[in-house]
């Protein structure tokens, strides 16, 4: 136990950070560009289902802000890792690697696969998954056979790996890279909370052979739904393309699919606000980045409490903020959840380790230890980009 650590304190520190008298949210979208334009345009063409010009610009948006040489619009960002798995070659029976401390998406696309999710630690400093601790851990329980690594106790093929960048913070590559390389596990990376984040100046998402967007309502840009498959591969992107577009041989006058694809493309409609909020991609991350650094410095004096920032490597997009309890207490934890709910202020914890739910309890893992001590200390703080705003950016109302 911390004995320093004193909830109300902690909770009066954060009030003073929130500008806004009122309750304030964990995270809100933000439309203050072109939004209402383009959504009205879209309606009016007749075009908002699932063909029409703001997708194909959407993707162009996408691909000319992450630098990614391929962008596919898909539905969700479940859909897009669901299909990225497919893409990489994840078959039935795999196992495909992936840190406990997640969203359920990223285990859930692993079951839509067939596959079984195998939990690996995450460190406390960046939140996202231990290189070295895998590293270590790959070689004591792996063998390899012809096509790749196998796990020694189950027999599966270790297919796959998804770094996860948790809160918009990127995982250690340089660490990463070569144990992916080494065990011949395709990196998927989730890049679902870091659009706008980058690791030694390139864009998250970059690193593996594809990676999942996402831009559901919470995220730091929305389409209301929806999320992007990124990629360097042609051939790759032109798969992905087919697989979420029913699997439709392109004929004008036939209707023949030469496989089971899927209807995951993202409708005109949803990519119309995409567009308008892909503009002020910059902006947000200029303001969630001023906020979170107003956070660093107003929690520093506080004891028993540490603020997560970003990892020396990296430019985070500071998507979610969030402390740690140092005592590890998950009584202090949730003292400090009840007194921020007191004072208005929309906190919540980590989400419960996905080794510990009903569904995904017997697969298999190693030892999660700073994953559960993150999981019991870990507080996200309001964070959305209207908190701090910064003087207007170019894109506003043009
Ligand atoms: C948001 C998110 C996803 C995808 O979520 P959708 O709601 O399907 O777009 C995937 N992984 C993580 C870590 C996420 O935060």
């Amino acid at each position: 136990m911390n004995r320093h650590f004193d909830a109300a304190r902690s909770a009066e520190a954060v009030r003073e950070v929130i500008s806004s008298k009122s309750s304030v949210a964990l995270h809100e979208p933000w439309f203050r560009g072109n939004e209402q334009k383009y959504v009205q345009e879209c309606v009016a063409s007749g075009w908002v289902s699932s063909v029409g010009a703001y997708v194909d610009r959407f993707e162009q948006d996408i691909s000319r802000t992450t630098g990614s040489p391929y962008a596919i619009a898909v539905v969700n960002g479940t859909a897009a890792l669901h299909v990225c798995l497919l893409l990489v070659g994840v078959r039935p029976g795999d196992e495909v690697l992936l840190p406990s401390l997640t969203f359920i998406a990223t285990a859930n696309a692993v079951r839509y696969c067939g596959a079984t999710p195998h939990f690996i630690d995450s460190e406390m400093s960046t939140l996202g998954v231990d290189a070295r601790k895998l590293g270590d851990y790959l070689r004591e329980i792996t063998v390899r056979r012809g096509d790749g690594y196998y796990n020694r106790l189950t027999g599966a093929r270790l297919a796959a790996i998804v770094p996860m960048h948790t809160f918009g913070h990127p995982v250690d590559l340089d660490g990463l890279i070569p144990v992916s390389d080494k065990f011949r596990l395709a990196i998927v990376e989730d890049a679902a909370e870091s659009l706008g984040s980058y690791y030694r100046g390139k864009h998250t998402g970059l690193f593996g052979k594809v990676a999942a967007l996402s831009f559901n309502g919470n995220k730091i840009v929305t389409t209301g739904g929806g999320g992007a498959i990124l990629t360097a591969d042609s051939e790759i992107a032109r798969r992905a393309k087919h697989l979420t577009t029913t699997a439709r041989i392109a004929d004008r006058w036939t209707f023949v699919h030469d496989e089971v694809g899927f209807n995951f493309r993202l409708p005109n409609l949803n990519a119309a606000l995409g567009c308008a909020q892909l503009e002020q991609l910059e902006y947000f991350v200029a303001c969630k980045r001023s906020l979170a650094e107003k956070y660093r410095s107003a929690l520093s004096n506080v004891p028993g409490l540490r603020f997560v920032s970003e990892p020396p490597y990296a430019r985070s997009n500071y998507w979610l903020n969030a402390v740690l309890v140092e005592s590890g207490s998950i009584d202090d934890r949730n003292a400090l959840l009840e007194a921020l709910a007191h004072r208005g202020i929309g906190a919540r914890p980590a989400w419960a380790l996905m080794h510990g739910l009903p569904m995904f309890r017997d697969c298999p893992r190693m030892s999660l230890e700073t994953a559960e001590s993150i999981e019991r200390s870990l507080v996200n703080l309001p964070s959305s980009a209207w908190l701090d705003p910064k003087p207007a950016g170019p894109a506003q109302n043009t």
